[in-house]
């Protein structure tokens, strides 16, 4: 006989593990299903040879990287207990009202209705400005972007990070002794100390104290409804040891929600929609209004003679707004992302296109940063880069905007794939270069575009994708109703980036843990949560 669960919750990542958490505590009946692993921090990667054991590839090796090739765009995420915040940069930001007031959004939606929520998120995680730790300074790179942004003559602002800095203590929930920040600029690859407020430190385990059951290495592949039970939720359990193996098996839920992110939730619902057809009445809008949040990498400032040291301190320190009247615009310093050159290189021999992407790379480092050795292996070019003298001075940007979100999500012999083009969002582009290309001049420094970007390839590595199962006022503008309930599915919801129906013009995982927090909080008392709220859920 199955257990029935009042929940069955679909991933393990913001939206997941954030709903899961506050209708475990709202005393339901909970469990997570998670196609990654659990992540202590002695077993993150540290060295290239370690490397391939990070990437998400079940039938080799079931890393916390998952990186997915598509046409014209590379996607990257996190995958395991935890999510995207296994491998993010921590930054938390609310996005400018506009983007809400948008005819896309739902209409009881807005920056204001959101505030308790994004509020929650920000307690739970724990996300402030960097405050150095002991015997630290602010790392230069924040100091050589305030000049480069002030110089420019913008806004700019230390940004909420989600980082510790204080003494050696016992994380919030769990059992787990967080220390501080050591600056070592690998928060892509795993913290080993701790320092990042990742899932596993806060919410999950709070989950978990609330009776929530978590069941990592199960994969998800179909929902059925079951005749008065609620759905059905299909898994494969991954074999610890023999990878390729694995056991079917199945949990009842009398309501779901599915949290797989922007791709993985997209491409359940269509399989479910489309090859399955058992949620065959899912809206049309599926797979519609896919967004990369306007977002570029690898851009950056090369100065003459200042030391910026871009893989010092968390990746991610400080922003600048450089908006214009078209377009939100925001600019992030984005510290030298060694590890993920260590990840290109780790998956180079299986992926042409990618060798492709890594030439391009080491064409634009030696040019750019003017390492002459052409022969030298990757790795040794690597080395050469993060012990030599020019990447130094090398400060790579973030850059994020408001893209026109019409990509499409679709299947391809049973796989998601995407149509994008970069033609809708040109004009956005073009003002995000040219905000780059200021701060590059009130710097002094010398602006290198990103060599992904140039022609002709025209591609972008995306890190924070939306869409796909977006939210809105009825089922034929979207799949979703503004609290994340499927369009003739009642008791089924999607709760993660999918929903968001624009980009956001700032890094997502605020907006997404709020919808988290948005969707328990309708799903346990039916209206909006007020400031101050007698039914906030409580942080202990
Ligand atoms: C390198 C990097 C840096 C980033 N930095 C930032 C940052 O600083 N700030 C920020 O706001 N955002 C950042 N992001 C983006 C952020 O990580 C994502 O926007 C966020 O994690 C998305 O949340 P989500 O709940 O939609 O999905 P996720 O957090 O991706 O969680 C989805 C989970 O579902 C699991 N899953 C998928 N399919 C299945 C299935 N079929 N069965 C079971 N489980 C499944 C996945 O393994 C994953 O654990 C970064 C991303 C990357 C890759
Ligand atoms: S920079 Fe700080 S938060 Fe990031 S991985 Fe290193 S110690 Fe952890």
């Amino acid at each position: 006989m199955d257990e029935i669960y009042d929940f069955v919750v679909i991933g393990a990542g913001f939206g997941g593990s954030i709903t899961a958490c506050r209708l475990a505590q709202g005393g339901k009946s909970v469990c997570i299903l998670e196609q990654g692993r659990r992540w202590k921090n002695d077993e993150f990667p540290r060295t290239t040879g370690q490397f391939r054991k990070g990437l998400w590839d079940p039938k080799e090796t079931y890393g916390f990287i998952q990186y997915r090739a598509f046409k014209r765009l590379d996607v990257i995420q996190g995958c395991g207990v935890g999510g995207g915040s296994l491998v993010y940069f921590n930054v938390h930001l609310r996005p400018p009202d506009e983007i809400f007031n948008q005819s896309s959004w739902p209409e009881n939606i807005s920056l204001n209705t959101m505030e308790p929520y994004y509020s929650l998120v920000k307690d739970m995680l724990d996300a402030v400005p960097l405050t150095p730790p002991k015997g630290y300074e602010l790392p230069p790179k924040t100091e050589a972007f305030f000049d480069a942004a002030e110089g420019a003559g913008k806004e700019t602002k230390l940004v909420d990070i989600a980082v510790y800095t204080g003494p050696d203590r016992n994380a919030p929930h769990g059992d787990r002794t967080q220390s501080a920040c050591t600056y070592s600029g690998n928060c892509l690859i795993g913290c080993n100390v701790y320092a990042k407020n990742t899932l596993d430190l806060n919410y999950i385990p709070l989950a978990e104290e609330n009776g929530a059951q978590i069941y990592p290495l199960h994969m998800v592949y179909k929902i059925s409804q079951e005749p008065d039970e609620g759905y059905r939720v299909y898994a494969r359990r991954l074999d610890e040891e023999q990878h390729g193996q694995w056991e079917e098996v199945s949990f009842v839920g009398k309501q779901v929600i599915i949290a797989a992110g922007t791709l993985g939730s997209t491409e359940l619902l269509l399989r479910c929609r489309d090859e399955y057809n058992t949620l065959s009445n899912i809206s049309q809008k599926l797979g519609e209004c896919f967004s990369i949040n306007g977002e570029m990498i690898f851009a950056g400032t090369l100065f003459e003679d200042r030391e910026v040291e871009p893989g010092y301190g968390p990746s991610i320190t400080s922003y600048a707004d450089c908006s214009t009247a078209n377009n939100k615009i925001i600019i992030e310093d984005l510290g030298f992302p060694t590890p993920l050159l260590w990840y290109l290189e780790g998956i180079l021999p299986s992926d042409t296109r990618l060798s492709r992407l890594a030439r391009f790379l080491k064409i634009y480092l030696l040019q750019s940063i003017g390492i002459r050795n052409r022969s030298s292996r990757f790795s040794e070019e690597l080395d050469a880069i993060t012990s030599g003298e020019r990447t130094t001075r090398f400060l790579p940007y973030l850059g994020l905007g408001t893209d026109a979100s019409d990509g499409i999500l679709y299947l391809r012999d049973g796989s998601i794939d995407i149509r994008w083009s970069h033609r809708g969002s040109r004009l956005m582009y073009k003002e995000l270069v040219q905000a780059m290309k200021a701060l590059s001049k009130a710097a002094n420094g010398k602006y290198f575009a990103s060599p992904l970007w140039r022609w002709p390839l025209r591609k972008l590595l995306v890190a924070h994708p939306l869409g796909g199962c977006i939210m809105g006022n009825s089922s034929q503008d979207s799949v979703v109703n503004h609290n994340g309930e499927v369009w003739n599915y009642p008791g089924l919801y999607v709760a993660d980036g999918s929903v968001i129906p624009s980009a956001l013009s700032v890094n997502p995982s605020m907006t997404i843990g709020a919808i988290g927090e948005r969707t328990a909080f309708w799903i346990l008392h039916n209206r909006e949560m007020q400031l101050d709220d007698s039914e906030t859920p409580q942080k202990n």
